[in-house]
């Protein structure tokens, strides 16, 4: 606007010189000499306003330019702005000091504050007490090297609210002469990476113990099997080269220890199935109701018939347990491997004493023993599967019995407790609720 209305009055003043020059031309008034002089100046002086008139245009034309670069500017900054302020991470803008001076709406819904709010904060405030030393340290160094790739840090949003797992970009922003004059950070939430790493570290653990597992589970297994398979393969080898030598005494002597082994076997596969069982999670309960003292006392009698007089085993109870109501096959595997560990734990001669007490709703079954005794550290471990006590020496075991014991225990809703002392003996005392139907 401007530039017309300059442009309009150096026409005007060109317009005027140019009548002026011609009155002067016509005026037959001036003396010669003059008069040249005169035309001479109007020349020079029409001269010099088309010069100023070009300049002018030229001068408007740079104006133009000068807008629409500005215009660009003001686009380009903008859509910045947008990028900036819409972007799905968070990013926060500071001074090399780490004070906020401005943040997106993802940074300030990160952090749980209005933009606003976020102004004029340190960033260390956001930090976990624990992290916020490296914090600092972080920033200082960013002030000489301002680079920082996918730094995991744990942010604090407003108290409160959990800590989260963060990991922060930074970039330098620099005045004209490369000077820094603040950090540009983008902050990205990693809660659900930190998962996934933990899930598949999870599964990765799950399948070396499988696997683990797996192996130990042969190892134990092959073992416990060629004890009982070498006495069986050697008493019937027995058996039959010696058949008319040996006497009937002796005869009956191989045959019971066939028996024995078979036991043992077909015991050690039951516990296999019921484990396998118990990990599908297809092991079930089923009360019935059960005269406890009766079922107590014809297990104590079969173990006995089955030991020998190798070990006494003595039952005593109290109180009214004629009319429990729980699982008869769960009970009688935690009352069997209590009982044959008590037997297997103790010397020959050892006394084992199973006692069996009905009161406030609750079946107590303890049985105590004389025998090695549980190392204190392993006490906690025993109902990890093949768990076995660093004392047992050379008795035999795959460490599944107590494990098995537990799972029955734990679908009665019972309790299960140790006390065991190195050298005097172990008492293993189990709480089982006692009509689990009428309770429930
Ligand atoms: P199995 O699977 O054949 O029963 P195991 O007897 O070794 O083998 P658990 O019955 O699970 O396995 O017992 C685990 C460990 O607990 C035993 O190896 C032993 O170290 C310890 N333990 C259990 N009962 C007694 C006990 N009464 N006295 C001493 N140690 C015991
Ligand atoms: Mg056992």
């Amino acid at each position: 606007m401007k530039e017309e209305i300059f442009n309009q009055q150096i026409e005007a003043a060109q317009q005027r010189l140019h009548e002026l020059w011609q009155r002067t031309r016509e005026s037959p008034s001036l003396p010669d000499p003059q008069e040249t002089l005169t035309m001479e100046a109007l020349q020079e002086l029409s001269t010099a306003l088309e010069e100023l008139q070009v300049a002018t245009e030229e001068l408007q034309q740079r104006n133009e330019q000068l807008a629409i670069a500005h215009e660009t500017v003001k686009a380009e900054r903008q859509r910045y702005q947008e990028l900036f302020e819409f972007a799905p991470d968070g990013y926060l803008v500071t001074n090399t000091l780490g004070i906020i001076q401005e943040a997106n709406r993802t940074a300030a819904a990160l952090l749980n504050r209005s933009q606003n709010s976020l102004i004029g904060k340190p960033m260390a405030i956001f930090v976990t007490k624990e992290d916020r030393k490296t914090f600092r340290d972080i920033l200082t160094e960013l002030n000489h090297f301002p680079q920082l790739h996918d730094w995991e840090v744990r942010l604090q949003p407003s108290k409160g609210q959990p800590p989260f797992p963060a990991a922060l970009n930074v970039a330098a922003i620099r005045d004209r002469s490369s000077n820094l004059i603040g950090l540009r950070w983008l902050l990205r939430d990693i809660t659900e990476r930190h998962q996934q790493a933990e899930q598949t570290r999870k599964a990765l653990e799950q399948e070396k113990e499988l696997s683990n597992l797996k192996s130990r589970f042969i190892r134990a297994a092959s073992h416990e099997f060629r004890t009982p398979l070498t006495i069986i393969s050697m008493s019937a080898e027995l058996l039959e080269r010696y058949k008319h030598k040996l006497s009937d005494v002796q005869k009956d002597s191989h045959f019971q220890k066939i028996r024995i082994a078979s036991k043992q076997m077909a015991r050690l596969l039951n516990d296999i199935l019921l484990l396998d069982k118990t990990e599908a999670g297809k092991l079930e309960i089923n009360p019935i109701p059960l005269d406890l003292v009766e079922f107590s006392r014809e297990l104590v009698e079969e173990l006995q018939v089955s030991i020998g007089s190798q070990h006494a085993i003595t039952f005593i109870h109290q109180g009214q347990c004629s009319n429990a109501y729980l699982d008869k096959k769960l009970l009688r595997q935690i009352i069997d491997h209590l009982l044959s560990n008590a037997i297997k734990y103790s010397p020959r001669g050892g006394k084992v004493h199973f006692e069996l007490i009905c009161q406030d709703r609750q079946a107590i079954f303890q049985i105590q023993d004389e025998g090695i005794g549980i190392p204190k550290e392993d006490q906690l471990r025993l109902f990890e599967r093949f768990h076995r006590g660093r004392n047992v020496g050379t008795i035999s075991g795959t460490g599944l019995g107590l494990t098995i014991v537990k799972e029955c225990v734990d679908l009665h809703d019972g309790a299960i407790a140790i006390k065991s002392e190195v050298g005097s003996g172990t008492t293993f005392t189990v709480k089982l609720p006692l009509n689990q139907l009428n309770q429930k």
